[in-house]
């Protein structure tokens, strides 16, 4: 089993446009740990994430206008201030045709709701002319192709999801690393998981109502009539996509994705759809091979493709359509889109501010050229050449943990040395920024401008195709409060945004910040030996380079943590799912390992002097844990259950039951609730 390896499920939700994920502006003023943030009355060995932020969470509420709220949101809030704020400067008077220019544009016409509301829904006319004139089984097909975008990802930002039939994702052939590969993905659904669509209880029920509603309302706002009637087929059609989309944990599997197909072998294996025609509108007819991600959910697609009514995709397409940049239409649609994918799923009371999803949006489509704005202000070559120093002592760490291993052959070990020596670390932003000469923006044309970038996005991915594969692209923006392992490319990305305070700070003790940023850091680079990424070797190729008898240690102290997990219950009716959490919760439990031994190396045996009356690893587990701060909804737990390869922050903080210096910094014992006898605590690495 694998699933996604970035860091954060706040991230996730941040690149869901509907999603809130800001708040009130405000620079952290602590320096050091947030004392004031500790509830003092709870033991730490009880509840060590209620001890280390109790105080925080009694003296938070989360804003109406976000699902959850924690430190990093904080961060992510203000980094967005800070971004508004290099936009407004940078882009003024900046030439026709350079970066600047187009970052101020794409931002300006994103704001200008008068715009948007007069030119109503004269931008989307033309797709929806094009989708009424389709009128046979092969121009469907064609209209199909030309949707596909390259959005989504299967190994890095784990982005599964597409509204579009099938998901395009241009990667390093998993089986041949000096190659890209083109893979095809289940899509269709607009609901976060399938069983939005297939769980039979009442609160899926209500939601499934709700969404047929919404389905209706925007045909309405479109002054298309019948909508109640379309509402239901295009929601049983995507029931029926739902029916044959494989379950989450199936397509975290990259032994099950992993399948190479010939161009020849989708109409013969996948028949119903016209594939030449929807290759050809898609660009991908010279392409000789895909690999198809969920083979059983290709077939069911294509099947469905002939043998539902071409009225009823027609009608599910223009849906589609009208939802896909309902932020970018008047405010009826982007309010209705609300209603139902932020208010409903997640449980948000409020839209959020105009200008911070102005931002986001300019950061999904001209990222980089951002990001090099946002480097080159907020993260001086002292900070980044102090995150590389911090990168070198944990990789350090983590090789002297491998040389330590008791159970593993000289064999594996080699390889996992091997594996660690070659690994990419990115720190802060890419060695080259990425190039968006052919991108087009056109100020005043909202609409036209996230169409534009979405398909610039699909054709820079199609020029990687038959190329050697660059080790050094990004695949976050450096303004982005998170980071990424990149199984297949043996790679790392740490944003120059998770790398300042509270989690990495120069005005306070190393150790705090190897507790917070460190653990970040450690996190990534275990992911490389999660349950998933031991499964790549040093280049980057699936391929298996343990011996049985390890391989079968591993496995053991996998399951032992997906027991761990699954006995968290944060709501009665549901409970942590261990298994779809475990590469996550590995590279927890090894990463804040390597963290701690990292911060003991720095400091060449010495002890770290008391600050803030805590001891050296005090310091450290509640920077840790405090990190994990965080106040979240219960619909947006819920969705996170379901969805997400990470367990919610609480467990999180909770990671530090497995290290034994937890204990003595602590003085936890026999019959705390979160106490482990040393047999149980859980040391994969
Ligand atoms: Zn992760």
């Amino acid at each position: 089993m694998n699933r996604d390896a970035t860091f954060l499920w706040a991230a996730l939700l941040a690149a869901c446009a509907q999603h809130p994920d800001a708040a009130a502006p405000a620079a952290p003023t602590t320096v050091g740990l947030d004392l004031a943030g500790i509830d003092p009355t709870v033991r730490p060995g009880d509840d060590f994430f209620a001890y280390a932020n109790g105080g925080w969470l009694k003296s938070h509420d989360i804003p109406p206008d976000r699902s959850s709220f924690s430190r990093f949101s904080v961060v992510t809030e203000l980094t967005s201030k800070r971004t508004a704020d290099l936009i407004a400067v940078a882009t003024k008077d900046a030439a026709p045709g350079s970066d600047g220019r187009k970052i101020g544009d794409y931002y300006a016409s994103f704001l200008d709701e008068a715009g948007i509301e007069a030119r109503g829904l004269a931008p989307l006319r033309p797709a929806l002319d094009r989708i009424a004139a389709i009128d046979d089984a092969r121009a469907l097909a064609s209209a199909l192709g030309g949707g596909l975008r390259a959005d989504v990802d299967v190994l890095n930002a784990a982005n599964y999801n597409t509204t579009n039939l099938f998901g395009l994702w241009i990667a390093q052939d998993l089986s041949d690393p000096s190659r890209y590969a083109a893979f095809l993905l289940q899509g269709g659904l607009a609901m976060p998981d399938r069983d939005y669509y297939l769980d039979d209880s009442p609160r899926m029920a209500e939601i499934r109502d709700k969404y047929r509603a919404h389905i209706a309302a925007m045909l309405g706002l479109a002054g298309l009539s019948g909508g109640a009637d379309k509402a239901a087929r295009i929601f049983e059609l995507e029931r029926k996509i739902a029916q044959a989309h494989v379950p989450r944990i199936d397509t975290e599997d990259v032994q099950k994705g992993n399948n190479h197909w010939t161009r020849a072998e989708l109409a013969t294996r996948a028949p119903g759809l016209d594939w030449p025609a929807f290759l050809a509108a898609a660009a991908l007819d010279r392409q000789p091979g895909f690999v198809v991600w969920q083979p059983s959910a290709l077939i069911g697609l294509a099947a469905l493709v002939a043998s539902q009514p071409l009225e009823t995709w027609k009608d599910y397409l223009t849906y589609h359509a009208i939802a896909r940049h309902a932020n970018v239409l008047p405010k009826a649609f982007d309010d209705e889109s609300f209603a139902f994918f932020a208010k409903v799923l997640f449980g948000t009371e409020r839209q959020r501010d105009r200008w911070k999803r102005a931002i986001d949006a300019t950061n999904n489509a001209l990222g980089e050229a951002v990001g090099r704005l946002y480097v080159a202000r907020y993260f001086p070559p002292a900070e980044k050449a102090r995150a590389e120093q911090m990168v070198a002592n944990e990789l350090a760490a983590f090789g002297r943990r491998i040389d330590a291993l008791t159970w593993m052959a000289p064999a594996t070990k080699a390889k996992a040395k091997a594996k660690l020596a070659a690994l990419k670390v990115g720190v802060g932003y890419p060695d080259k920024w990425r190039d968006y000469t052919g991108l087009e923006i056109v100020r005043g044309d909202a609409y036209g401008n996230a169409e534009r970038a979405a398909l610039f996005e699909l054709q820079r991915n199609l020029a990687k195709l038959g190329k050697p594969v660059d080790r050094g692209e990004w695949v976050m923006n450096p303004q982005l409060v998170d980071a990424v392992n990149l199984p297949a490319m043996n790679a790392l990305n740490f944003p120059a945004a998770i790398l300042q305070p509270p989690f990495f700070d120069p005005a306070r003790p190393v150790v705090m910040d190897y507790g917070a940023a460190g653990s970040v850091i450690g996190h990534e680079i275990s992911h490389s030996f999660d349950n998933q990424g031991a499964q790549f070797d040093a280049t980057g190729r699936l391929a298996n380079w343990w011996t049985p008898e390890d391989l079968a240690h591993f496995q053991a102290s996998g399951a032992q943590l997906v027991k761990q997990y699954d006995s968290y219950h944060p709501f009665p009716d549901l409970a942590v799912n261990g298994e779809l959490t475990l590469g996550e919760n590995i590279a927890d439990v090894a990463g804040l390992a390597a963290a701690y031994d990292a911060y003991r190396l720095s400091l060449g045996g010495q002890e770290a002097p008391v600050v803030q009356g805590l001891t050296g690893d005090q310091q450290f587990f509640l920077s840790f844990t405090q990190g994990w701060c965080a106040k979240t909804r219960e619909q947006a737990i819920r969705v996170q259950l379901k969805t997400d390869g990470h367990a919610p922050a609480e467990y999180r903080g909770d990671t530090v039951r497995n290290l034994d210096p937890w204990y003595a910094a602590f003085a936890v014992a026999p019959g705390q609730r979160l106490y482990l006898a040393p047999g149980e605590r859980v040391h994969v690495w």
